[in-house]
């Protein structure tokens, strides 16, 4: 299987403080990547050094073979090959849902607008919000909005996805539609790095869970051993898992 994301010997500092040390591990083409660890281990940079939203000083990370720290690499063209959702859903609040779908659509990937609408209602459709594409995103649910961000990702044909808790600032009766889409998606064969505690959805679809703790990817392996085999887990990853199942 090819990889489509590659990390390697990735270190990161943040002035004197070391916010990632020597991460290596690579996502295949498909796969579903569960990155979980207690609050401030890094998941969140190590995930926005992947589309290069956060440089990195040591190391070299490739997506789809293309070399992110490279700086003769087109970065806007690589990131938009790479759907991100943050905590927040950060849809423009000014512009309505199909104008939120069809953006980036028709100024970066320069789409017609009919296109880049076909496309995005298409997506729209998928998350099941059709009814909702005249709507601005504050006349949505949080859930909805996820869901909307969600497909505004889809709409740029990305050859992955990457998520940074996208459930942890919704309302728990919202946390199981977004979720269903994310299922639905690794169903469908998108790969996915996910920082989530959602562990049921580590469970159900990740291929691979990765434990970070103080900038260290402490465990990378296969979800049945990561949840099938918890003696074999380093005390860090038991006592994380010990405090959220
Ligand atoms: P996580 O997503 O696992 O909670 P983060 O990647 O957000 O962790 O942060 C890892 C560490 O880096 C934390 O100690 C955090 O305080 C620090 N950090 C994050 N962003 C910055 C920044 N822009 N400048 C300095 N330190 C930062
Ligand atoms: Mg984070």
């Amino acid at each position: 299987m090819s990889a489509m994301i590659e990390i390697k010997n990735v270190s990161k500092w943040y002035g004197s403080f070391q916010v990632l040390t020597d991460c290596t591990t690579s996502v295949s083409k498909g796969d579903v990547v569960v990155v979980c660890g207690p609050s401030g281990s890094g998941k969140s940079t190590l995930i926005k050094t992947v589309n290069a939203l956060e440089p990195f000083q040591k190391g070299d990370i490739t997506v789809n073979g293309v070399s992110v720290g490279d700086a003769k690499t087109d970065l806007p063209k690589l990131r938009s090959k790479v759907g991100m959702v943050f905590q927040h859903f950060e849809l423009f609040p000014h512009l309505s849902v199909t104008e939120n779908l069809t953006l980036a659509q028709i100024k970066v990937l320069g789409r017609s607008t009919d296109e880049a609408k076909t496309r995005g209602l298409k997506m729209l459709d998928r998350v099941g919000l059709n009814a909702h594409k005249d709507k601005f995103p504050g006349q949505l649910s949080g859930g909805q909005q996820q869901r909307v961000a969600i497909a505004r990702a889809l709409s740029m044909d990305p050859n992955v996805m990457l998520f940074d808790e996208p459930t942890s600032a919704l309302d728990p009766e919202m946390v199981g539609e977004v979720l269903d889409v994310m299922v639905q998606l690794a169903h469908e064969g998108m790969t996915m790095m996910c920082v989530t505690h959602e562990m049921g959805f580590a469970k159900k679809v990740s291929h691979r869970v990765i434990f970070m703790d103080q900038g260290k990817i402490i465990e990378d392996c296969k979800k049945e051993d990561f949840f099938g085999d918890p003696e074999a887990r380093s005390p860090r990853a038991k006592d994380f898992l010990s405090k959220i199942l």
